[in-house]
C-alpha cells in the first residue's frame, strides 16, 4: 500500500483491528512511503507450504467485508503481486534442544506463533546467553545445559501464544 493513501485513512498511524477470527494490522515502513498490511485468520484448511503463495486482492477483500473503511480501503488499495499468504503452525515443544556438543537456537529450538510480539527477543536472548556462559569459561556441556534450561521458559511462551 502506497505511503500517501495511509495519511489519507480516518487513524494514522500503526493500528490494530481485531474481530471475530480476524486480526488487521496496518504500520508504516520505508519511513512512511510503504505500508505493510497483515491479516491474520484462522484455518483449519490451510494445505500449502512455503512463502511465496499468491492470493488474489478480491479474494483477501472478501474476508474482510463488513469491516471499518480504513482496513477495506487499505486491502483494496494493494496489487495482487504485492499480496503473499503463507500458514502459521503452532509447534509442540522439542523434547531437547541439545545433543552432544550441538544446540538449536532461535526459531528453530522454541518456535512461537506471533500473537505476542517476542519470539526474536528470545532468539537474540538465546545468543547473550551463549556469549555470556562462554565468557564464563564453562565447558561446553555446560554452556548448552545453561542455553537448555533457559528454552525451557521460551517453549512455556511458546504453548501460551496459541
Ligand atoms: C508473521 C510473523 C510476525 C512476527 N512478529 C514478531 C514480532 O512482532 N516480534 C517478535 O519479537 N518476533 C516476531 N516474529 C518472530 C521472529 O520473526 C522470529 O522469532 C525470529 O525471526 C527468529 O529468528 P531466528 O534467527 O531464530 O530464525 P529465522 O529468522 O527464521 O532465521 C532462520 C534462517 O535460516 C534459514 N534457513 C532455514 N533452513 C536453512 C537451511 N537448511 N540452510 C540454510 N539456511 C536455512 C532461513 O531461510 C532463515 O533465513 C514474527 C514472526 C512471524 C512469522
Amino acid at each position: 500500500m502506497n505511503g500517501h493513501l495511509f495519511l489519507a485513512t480516518s487513524a494514522p498511524g500503526s493500528t490494530v483491528w481485531a474481530g471475530p477470527g480476524r486480526i488487521f494490522v496496518r504500520y508504516p515502513v520505508r519511513r512512511g512511503t510503504l505500508i505493510n498490511l497483515v491479516g491474520l485468520t484462522r484455518t483449519d484448511t490451510w494445505v500449502a507450504g512455503g512463502w511465496l503463495n499468491r492470493v488474489a486482492m478480491t479474494d483477501w477483500l472478501a474476508k474482510y467485508q463488513g469491516w471499518h473503511r480504513d482496513v477495506t480501503t487499505a486491502i483494496a488499495a494493494t496489487d495482487d503481486v504485492s499480496i503473499i499468504a503463507w500458514g502459521l503452525f503452532a509447534c509442540d515443544p522439542l523434547p531437547t534442544i541439545v545433543e552432544g556438543r550441538v544446540a538449536l537456537m532461535g526459531g528453530s529450538a522454541h518456535p512461537v506463533l506471533p500473537f505476542m510480539g517476542q519470539s526474536a527477543a528470545m532468539a537474540i536472548k538465546d545468543g547473550v546467553i551463549l556469549d555470556r556462559v562462554f565468557a564464563e569459561v564453562l565447558t561446553v556441556a555446560e554452556a548448552l545445559g545453561v542455553l537448555k534450561r533457559s528454552a525451557s521458559r521460551a517453549q512455556t511462551l511458546s504453548s501460551t501464544s496459541r
